[in-house]
């Protein structure tokens, strides 16, 4: 049976109070039948949490551990506390900027799923990789080093570096080849638990592509960036999960 659709919003390091309005706005439109999430700077968590109640907010981070000498790191307790239900760990950008390691990557989201937040995990191929013809090992290598031990609240992205805000996308074929590919490791891996995590695809999801991406088999949602700022550009995205 497929897996009910999620479509989630990564803010970047985008958004302050005034924003707060296209986070309401999107959460007024999200509407029935598919999960809808925004995950926002922490600095807006709290604030959006208690304007928009029943409405998913996530961070874009976590610490592996629960407290510390960790200068402006939050933990999961800490995202919970400010009215997080979910996050995000191992993007490429702070896998890039932080040298976040796969093993670092795993470690922040078994802190996540212990804390009781939703975990969404990405990984995803550079350039030069899928030009090699080496996506598939490689993502299933990153997968495979960074996924947690548990199934329950977790969801997979699978996001390409080269897609990600460039307005490129890989083919439908490229698509569906990697989503059954970490579909087969994560079942795997977890056994039957691996079969009902959803695995978004993300990397320039706009409106004008999504009903295509969300047609392909194991595609369970996206992960959007730049999209995910206004509602105007959001909704339709939204709408496109729901029709399927
Ligand atoms: C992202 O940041 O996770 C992302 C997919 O960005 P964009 O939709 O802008 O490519």
């Amino acid at each position: 049976m497929a897996n009910r659709k999620l479509v989630a919003g990564n803010w970047k390091m985008n958004g302050i109070a005034d924003d707060l309005a296209e986070a309401r706005a999107i959460a007024a439109g999200a509407g029935e039948g598919v999960d809808v999430a925004l995950c926002l700077p922490a600095t807006l968590i709290e604030r959006a949490s208690r304007a928009l109640p029943g409405f998913a907010i996530g961070g874009q981070d976590v610490h592996a551990v629960a407290s510390g000498a960790h200068t402006g790191d939050p933990s999961a307790a800490m995202l919970r506390d400010a009215g997080a239900s979910l996050t995000i760990v191992g993007h490429s950008e702070r896998r890039a900027d932080h040298h976040e390691s796969d093993a670092v990557v795993r470690a922040k989201a078994e802190a996540g799923l212990a804390a009781g937040l939703e975990v969404i995990l990405c990984v995803g191929e550079s350039l030069a990789v899928r030009e090699a013809g080496e996506a598939i090992a490689t993502v299933a290598a990153q997968l495979a080093d960074s996924l947690p031990g548990a199934a329950a609240g977790l969801t997979v992205a699978y996001e390409p570096i080269w897609a990600i805000g460039t307005g490129k996308v890989p083919s439908v074929d490229d698509i569906a080849a990697m989503h059954a590919a970490l579909r087969a490791r994560l079942v795997e891996s977890l056994g039957e638990a691996g079969a009902g995590v959803r695995i978004l695809y993300g990397g320039s999801v706009k409106a004008s592509n999504a009903a295509e991406i969300f047609a392909i088999a194991d595609v369970d949602g996206a992960l959007v960036g730049g999209a995910s700022l206004t509602a105007s550009d959001f909704l339709p995205i939204v709408d496109a999960a729901r029709s399927h």
